[in-house]
């Protein structure tokens, strides 16, 4: 909670918020020089589809090698950028760089593949988003059809118009757009329906408890219904046991993404996982192109 009270608050708690706080500055002192440093990775992590069971997209998450700390992971990192502005530049760099990887793998031979990149709130409603998306296109000539974007449900609170404006504006570039950790935030169905999304995200708390878990199961079987009668696609998150998978399968969620398939994995890593993937024909193409 005192994360998100705000800096302001801190000189009023107790001693370990103090130590918390202290903790806070130094690292958003750390994350100021992380990009110029160098510091900063995006790892893929695959996403398959029902139908074919093979893998479609990519979804780009972003690591922090900190020199000292070592590996920060981005639940801790991500609020200190977004409260200190950092995410702007930091999201800019991911935008340009997860497109970058996308043209990489096109050019492999993997003209499917698409990529999904998350944006958090600060990004989305900050003027140069639209700019910075169009140029990182266009820099990697990839299209664009082939780039998602994802946003969370928490950060659709805001005035609506505004939201579907931005988010019809992003769209006319051709982007995807996909709503993350659904399930979890309060968005009204009437929303959902202004929204021009393409994609539901069924959030992994919801596939955590499957397929014992009746009420779990019922939530999952309501938002695939939702996202299916919306016209939307919906993948499941988190997706760890062949139970899950099944469950899922039969209530036909489109889509899969979790450990069960792979965890995040390197550039290198994820080429293989995509050369072993494809059907032969296109492995010979793919590598004789090189
Ligand atoms: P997310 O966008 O919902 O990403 C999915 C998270 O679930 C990732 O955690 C992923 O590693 C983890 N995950 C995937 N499959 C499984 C599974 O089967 N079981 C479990 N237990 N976990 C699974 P990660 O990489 O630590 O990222 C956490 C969150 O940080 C992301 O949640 C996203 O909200 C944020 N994030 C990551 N990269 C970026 C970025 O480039 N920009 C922004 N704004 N946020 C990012
Ligand atoms: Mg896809
Ligand atoms: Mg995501
Ligand atoms: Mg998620």
């Amino acid at each position: 909670r005192a994360k998100e009270s705000g800096r302001s608050g801190y000189q009023f708690y107790t001693e370990q918020m103090h130590i918390d706080a202290q903790q806070l500055v130094e690292l958003e002192q750390d994350l100021r020089s992380a990009l110029k440093n160098n510091e900063f990775k995006l790892v893929y992590q695959p996403q398959v589809e029902l139908e074919t069971m093979q893998i479609t997209g990519v979804e780009a998450l972003l690591r922090w090698h900190h020199p000292q700390k070592g590996l920060i992971p981005p639940d801790k990192f991500i609020p200190v950028a977004e409260s200190s502005g950092l995410i702007v530049a930091i999201g800019a760099w991911v935008i340009n760089q997860a497109c970058g990887q996308l043209r990489y793998w096109h050019d492999l031979g993997f003209e499917q593949l698409s990529m999904a990149i998350n944006l958090s709130a600060r990004q989305f409603f900050q003027k140069d988003l639209f700019a910075t998306i169009a140029q990182a296109i266009a820099a990697h000539g990839i299209e664009a059809g082939k780039v998602e974007f994802e946003i969370t449900e928490s950060m659709m609170m805001r005035n609506i118009e505004e939201i579907v404006d931005r988010l019809h504006h992003i769209k006319t570039l051709g982007v995807q757009l996909s709503i993350d950790d659904f399930g979890t935030g309060y968005s009204s169905l009437s929303y959902l329906k202004r929204f021009p999304l393409n994609k539901i995200k069924i959030d992994r708390s919801f596939v955590r408890g499957l397929p014992d878990d009746s009420d779990d199961g019922a939530i999952v079987e309501a938002i695939i219904a939702i996202a299916h009668s919306l016209g939307f696609t919906v993948i499941a998150e988190g997706v760890e046991t062949a139970e899950q998978l099944s469950l899922l399968a039969t209530k036909r969620c489109g889509e899969f993404q979790g450990y069960y398939f792979s965890k995040p994995c390197s550039v290198q890593a994820l080429s293989a996982l995509l050369l072993e993937h494809l059907p032969k024909e296109k492995k010979v193409c793919s590598l004789s192109s090189r």
